[in-house]
């Protein structure tokens, strides 16, 4: 199986799924962002391409047509157009990200489906106030600090 993997995936991800695996430079940067220390070692793991320029135009595009355009970051798109120059299906969580592959023909999967999750999240604790947050914002939505990834079991 060859997978594209976006942040989504590698962030409720607590193991990397079998197969031929690729991710993005915009990725493994949204993962340094988030303090998040696998982003380290992901890049020996995973194969870091950025997709070529024609692929990211015809993923642009799709997007303005399927109305996603406001709901996708450009790392977004980076990981659509990659998925499409490599044939390859995107593993993701994200439902914008889902509904474009569709659009564009791309096949995609859910995270849970593949059966590589275990009960563990990565969640994100606000170095400011100490919020805690599921959701992989860029900063805390309360207070604007930085936020650190931190393992919580359910
Ligand atoms: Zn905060």
């Amino acid at each position: 199986v060859r997978l594209v993997l976006d942040t989504s995936a590698l962030f409720s991800m607590n193991k990397l799924p079998k197969g031929e695996l690729y991710t993005t430079p915009g990725v493994i940067g949204e993962m340094k962002k988030y303090g998040d220390e696998r982003a380290g070692y992901l890049a020996a793991l995973v194969n870091v391409i950025e997709p070529t320029k024609e692929s990211m135009k015809r993923v642009r595009e799709g997007a303005r047509i399927t109305r996603d355009s406001s709901r996708l970051s450009p790392v977004d798109m980076e990981v659509v157009a990659l998925a499409r120059d490599l044939d390859a299906a995107i593993l993701t969580d994200d439902y914008s990200i889902q509904n474009l592959a569709k659009y564009l023909g791309i096949s995609y999967s859910p995270v849970n489906i593949q059966g590589i999750t275990e009960l563990v999240k990565w969640r994100l604790k606000c170095l400011g106030c100490g919020r805690v947050w599921d959701e992989p914002y860029p900063e805390c939505p309360v207070c604007g600090s930085k936020l650190r990834t931190s393992r919580s079991r359910k």
